[in-house]
């Protein structure tokens, strides 16, 4: 009973979202020190970019695990960017869930900006990241929060994204960005309410990337996040980004031929343990003409756009 309860003080319960296992420790420890060294390759400028997709476990608490999260692989990332080169860091966090634990481990750090686009709380864990989460005492206006409705789609949400993050970047002047990569808000995601496509996985790091060259000398750290179809999208968004920081050929291709033209031939033969219980796809973009319009769309649209409007109001 006492150790269940000590378990539950720091999140860690056996029937909570993050329960206990051996060897947490040294795998959340490796998983952030994967982060640091991501960080330590850009700062140091032996890369423009690196990317760690095990990280961006954005949920956890210095003092408690959550949401998946045991230790808060970017907070350490971007302390240890802080300590070691004073450089100013723009947090941009595209996972479908609030990037809380970043955001309060900064809240108060004029110098680490916190932007979160995600499913409003209203609906969706971890309940937080309003628009009047604007940062606290010198660190006010160092945070912006992009509360989207249930049922968004592509173009809503690729509109506020690109207008947050240029406005952010032009008043801000980070040094460095460090960017999550949770492709949980895709329409086949399990856990969420938002009903983008693919193209948001292709859009928002082609952004990300410009900004990097247009603000911080390339300077540009990603890490991955959530992403619960382990099948259909988590693949296709994170090689994407791959792609796109390696600004690889076949880009020109994805981005000509419709629906991005067909996966690799050797993706739907890749050996297996388990076999997926849905039909893999076989194009790198969704056919979102075959897919039901979502009601209210134009009532959607204008309301993320005023929430947009009320978030933004104290940045420059
Ligand atoms: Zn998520
Ligand atoms: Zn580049």
């Amino acid at each position: 009973m006492k150790a269940l309860s000590i378990a539950a003080q720091y999140g860690l319960e056996a029937d909570g979202d993050t329960p206990h296992f051996p060897g947490m420790h040294q795998a959340a420890v490796a998983l952030s020190a994967g982060s640091i060294a991501a960080a330590d390759a850009v700062m140091s400028g032996r890369f423009e970019h690196s990317l760690h997709l095990a990280g961006g476990l954005h949920h956890a608490f210095p003092d408690r695990a959550s949401g998946f999260c045991i230790y808060n692989d970017a907070a350490a990332a971007i302390s240890y960017i802080r300590s070691k080169y004073r450089a100013r860091v723009l947090y941009i966090d595209t996972d479908v869930h609030h990037g809380d634990g970043v955001q309060w481990f900064f809240y108060t750090d004029p110098d680490v900006f916190t932007l979160s686009i995600h499913e409003t709380g209203k609906f969706l864990f971890p309940g937080s990241g309003f628009p009047h989460e604007r940062g606290d005492s010198s660190g006010y206006g160092a945070c912006l929060n992009i509360a989207m409705e249930p049922y968004t789609e592509d173009d809503s949400w690729l509109d506020c994204f690109r207008q947050a993050i240029e406005r952010t970047a032009l008043a801000f002047r980070p040094d460095i960005i460090v960017s999550q990569h949770g492709c949980d808000a895709h329409a086949l995601d399990p856990l969420a309410h938002i009903h983008c496509s693919m193209r948001i996985y292709r859009e928002m790091p082609r952004m990300i990337h410009q900004l990097a060259h247009r603000y911080t000398n390339g300077k540009w750290v990603a890490l991955g996040g959530g992403g619960y179809d382990h099948w259909r999208v988590v693949p296709r968004a994170w090689s994407l980004l791959w792609l796109e920081m390696n600004e690889d050929p076949l880009l020109s291709s994805i981005d000509s031929v419709p629906l991005g033209g067909p996966l690799p031939r050797a993706w739907p033969n890749i050996p297996l343990k388990s076999k997926p219980d849905v039909a893999l796809p076989t194009t790198w973009l969704d056919d979102v003409a075959s897919w039901v319009p979502m009601p209210r769309r134009a009532e959607i649209t204008e309301k993320n756009k005023k929430n947009l409007e009320l978030a933004m109001q104290h940045i420059g």
